[in-house]
């Protein structure tokens, strides 16, 4: 439906954001959401297990403290300086609200690709915006986030590029917001899959940085995407800026299960490092078998490959979308964006090494 006499302006106004599909058969492999193929620890399912209980029939703690001192000590900061959110993307929600202005005069900046719901969120809070192009070879240039702003947000590594910058690189955007007072957010939703030297999360630079808002999501490195579950690490002033939202919209966002299984993920770092290495050897041998198929391939650093498949009559007009309906067919699906400037690439979730030979000798087949 596009239009009723019932809906408020606000409604009719909005877009909404379209998640990647969930096929109620299982019969696909599924490559498309950037699911961690492999199952959360063995621990988070006792805490589910240990909390379903009678006491279900009680509120949970509405600010989740257990859980916020599970992530304080795991980063070795202080309980104030993390919020939890019903997944991160509500987190996001939040902190579009808290940090950057209704119709400011200057506006928040993110590229023009990466995470397709923060112009949703900027339509739904009258936030004006500026997309600054990512260079050739789709990576950010930091120069473009340095500049006078409303607030800067992206996902690093970035989305669906899986092109990630080096932590000072990050600190120096933090640095040159902060002298307008502005706030950057990092949104860290594939950290946990980024080796490379100079990478990593900047959650420790927050005690140097007030104006660093980290978020992080259980979804993806600690497999828990059915959960809900997210956190965000910042200076206190702008943790208690989420809670004024957060308190203003809905007491109880994090339910008793997920408190305890956020928990027992948050404390599991030996199972998930174990997992998430196995997701990135699969990753790596696929990008090279992909490269040597003739496929364009941009250097992930995140649990999805983002690659163009070779050139062909087929794609003249609408880029790599052929190819996506091809894999369909053979029961595997990916995720393609419309967007002029990525139309001729595909996002590929990494799944198991047995669904990545099955996606390798279907795409053989397709090009063959
Ligand atoms: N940020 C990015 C960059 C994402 O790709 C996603 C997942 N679609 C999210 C945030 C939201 O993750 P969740 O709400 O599952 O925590």
């Amino acid at each position: 439906m596009t239009g009723s006499a019932y809906w408020s302006s606000l409604a009719s106004s909005l877009r909404p954001y379209i998640p990647g599909e969930q096929p109620r058969e299982r019969k696909f492999i599924k490559l498309n959401t950037n699911e961690n193929p492999y199952p959360p620890s063995p621990k988070v399912i006792e805490a589910i297990n240990n909390t379903a209980t009678e006491a279900l029939r009680l509120y949970p703690d509405p600010s989740s403290t257990a859980l916020r001192e599970a992530v304080a000590e795991r980063w070795s900061i202080k309980r104030e300086e993390v919020f939890v959110g019903n997944g991160s993307d509500e987190i996001l929600a939040f902190a579009f609200a808290a940090f950057f202005e209704t119709r400011g005069n200057e506006a928040l900046l993110f590229p023009n690709i990466t995470y397709s719901f923060y112009p949703v969120y900027a339509a739904l809070w009258n936030i004006v915006f500026k997309t600054p192009a990512l260079t050739a070879d789709f990576s950010i240039n930091p120069e473009d986030y340095k500049q006078k702003s409303g607030g800067v947000i992206f996902a690093n590594p970035n989305a669906p590029t899986g092109r990630a910058l080096d932590r000072k690189t990050l600190k120096e955007i933090a640095q040159a917001q902060e002298k307008n007072k502005k706030v950057f957010i990092v949104d860290e939703a594939y950290i946990g899959f980024s080796h490379e030297s100079g990478m990593g999360s900047m959650v420790p630079f927050i005690k140097e940085c007030p104006n660093l808002l980290v978020v992080r999501t259980l979804s993806k490195d600690a497999s828990l995407a059915g959960l809900r579950s997210g956190y965000a690490c910042g200076s206190e002033e702008l943790i208690q800026g989420l809670y004024r939202l957060k308190d203003s919209f809905n007491s109880y966002p994090l339910d008793r299960l997920a408190q305890a299984a956020s928990i027992a993920a948050v404390r599991d770092s030996a199972y998930y490092d174990k997992i998430n290495r196995r997701v990135c050897q699969t990753r790596d041998r696929t990008q090279e078998v992909l490269i040597s198929m003739g496929f364009d391939v941009i250097p992930s650093q995140a649990n999805f490959i983002f690659a163009s498949p070779p050139v062909s009559s087929k794609s003249a007009e609408t880029g790599a979308a052929w190819f996506l309906e091809a894999l369909r067919e053979k029961g595997i699906l990916i995720r393609h964006f419309k967007q002029p400037e990525i139309k001729n690439y595909l996002r590929i979730s990494v799944g198991t090494d047995e669904d990545m030979d099955a996606f390798l000798a279907a795409c053989r087949e397709i090009i063959s």
